[in-house]
This record gives structure tokens, C-alpha cells and sequence, in this order.
């Protein structure tokens, strides 16, 4: 598995790099979109992780060729801080997923993992747990056939949610995550918040989705 990491912060893009490759993945770094352009016509790649911040042309133009050119190459965008404009824009222009930074090591080789796996397979923006369904373009969600009505941050919760679906998301995590906290302002919040969302996607349904893990946080997931 080859994948091209095109990144200007040359720190980032070295960490990534080594970590990748520690997975057993073939690594080509690029630090500009100009040089991403020519790598990837040169040589076939099975994924690409592209930052949107570059120099000169940016990740979402670099992409948008790609796409233009029929290049179907599985591309996960990096982004600083989860802007839900950029990330829709990422996801129009043909991105196959998105990672706002700061992200974990392991989380962006899992995903890598992922979209390598799919291959050239088209992937459909709907998230799914279940019968539980997140349209990430239209920001709808369904329960089923039936339509939940979201806030914004109740939106960002539940995506958050299910991207990460069955694995331990710990309320620091979710704090940093969903409302870009980096340190905890010790309040209950995210349990507010998950008491809501709760009752929107599980308190009216079978099975219940959201478990509590007590004392660490919670998960989503089709089984208890
Ligand atoms: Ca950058």
C-alpha cells in the first residue's frame, strides 16, 4: 500500500510519515500542492492525505484536479479545527473523509487504514449505526424513516459520535472535539449533551445506541 502525505508543516508530515510507515505503508511525502499535482500523476497511489492549508495552490484546489482528471484515489483532507464549511467543501470537491487537527497519530492511521481498504470505491457521505443514519452534506439524521431535528453542537456531537463509532470516546476527547476545548472546564456539558442527544436518537427506539461507560465516557454502537 503506497500512500502520498502532502503537507507543508514539515514536522507534521515527517510525524506522519513515520507513523504510516510503521503500519507497513510505503510513504511519499509532499510539501506543496504543485508537487502533489505531479507525484500523483507519476505514480498510482491507493491513498492520499491532503492538507487543506498549503502553500501556493491549497488542498481543496489540488483535489478538485484530481477529481477533474478522474483520479479516484481515496484522499482523507486535513484540516485545522473542524470548520463545517470546509469540511462540506471538502466533501463536495470529492474528499472520501476529513480529520480536523489536532488529531491522534492512531486515529489518522486508522482512518488511512480505512480508505486504503475501501479502495477506488465510491464512499457515500451517510454515516450509519444501525438504523441510525447521518447525512455529513445535508446534516440530516434519521432514526429509521424518522427525521431528528439537531442543533448545531448537538449535530457536531452525534458526527463525532459516530465517526468514532464503537470505540471509547472519553469526555475529554469529546470536549476537545466537538467544542474545541483543550482543557476542562469542569462542568458536566458533555453529559448535558449526551443526555440530549439521547433522548432525540435512543429514547424513542429500539436498539439504544448510546452507552454510558461509567466513569470514562461513552460509546456509540449497535451492541450493548
Ligand atoms: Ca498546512
Amino acid at each position: 500500500m503506497r500512500v502520498l502525505v502532502v503537507e507543508d508543516e514539515r514536522k507534521t508530515a515527517s510525524f506522519i510519515r513515520k507513523a504510516l510507515q510503521a503500519e507497513g505503508f510505503a510513504v511519499d511525502v509532499c510539501h506543496n500542492g504543485q508537487d502533489a499535482l505531479s507525484a500523483a500523476s507519476a505514480t498510482p497511489f491507493d491513498g492520499i492525505v491532503l492538507d487543506i492549508m498549503l502553500p501556493g495552490r491549497d488542498g481543496l484546489s489540488v483535489l478538485r484536479q484530481w477529481r477533474e482528471r478522474n483520479n479516484a484515489t481515496p484522499v482523507l483532507l486535513l484540516s485545522a479545527r473542524g470548520e463545517v464549511n470546509e469540511r462540506v467543501e471538502g466533501l463536495n470537491a470529492g474528499a472520501d473523509d476529513y480529520l480536523p487537527k489536532p488529531f491522534a497519530l492512531a486515529e489518522l492511521v486508522a482512518r488511512v487504514r480505512a480508505l486504503t481498504r475501501r479502495g477506488g470505491e465510491t464512499k457515500s457521505p451517510v454515516l450509519r449505526v444501525a438504523d441510525l443514519t447521518l447525512d455529513t452534506l445535508t446534516r440530516r439524521a434519521q432514526r429509521g424513516e424518522t427525521g431528528i431535528e439537531l442543533t448545531a453542537r448537538e449535530y457536531r456531537l452525534l458526527e463525532f459520535l459516530m465517526r468514532s463509532a464503537g470505540r471509547l470516546c472519553g469526555r475529554m476527547t469529546i470536549l476537545e472535539k466537538v467544542w474545541d476545548y483543550d482543557f476542562d472546564p469542569g462542568t458536566n456539558l458533555v453529559d448535558v449533551y449526551i443526555r440530549r442527544l439521547r433522548e432525540k436518537i435512543d429514547a424513542d427506539f429500539d436498539p439504544k445506541l448510546l452507552h454510558t461507560v461509567r466513569g470514562v465516557g461513552y460509546v456509540l454502537k449497535d451492541q450493548p
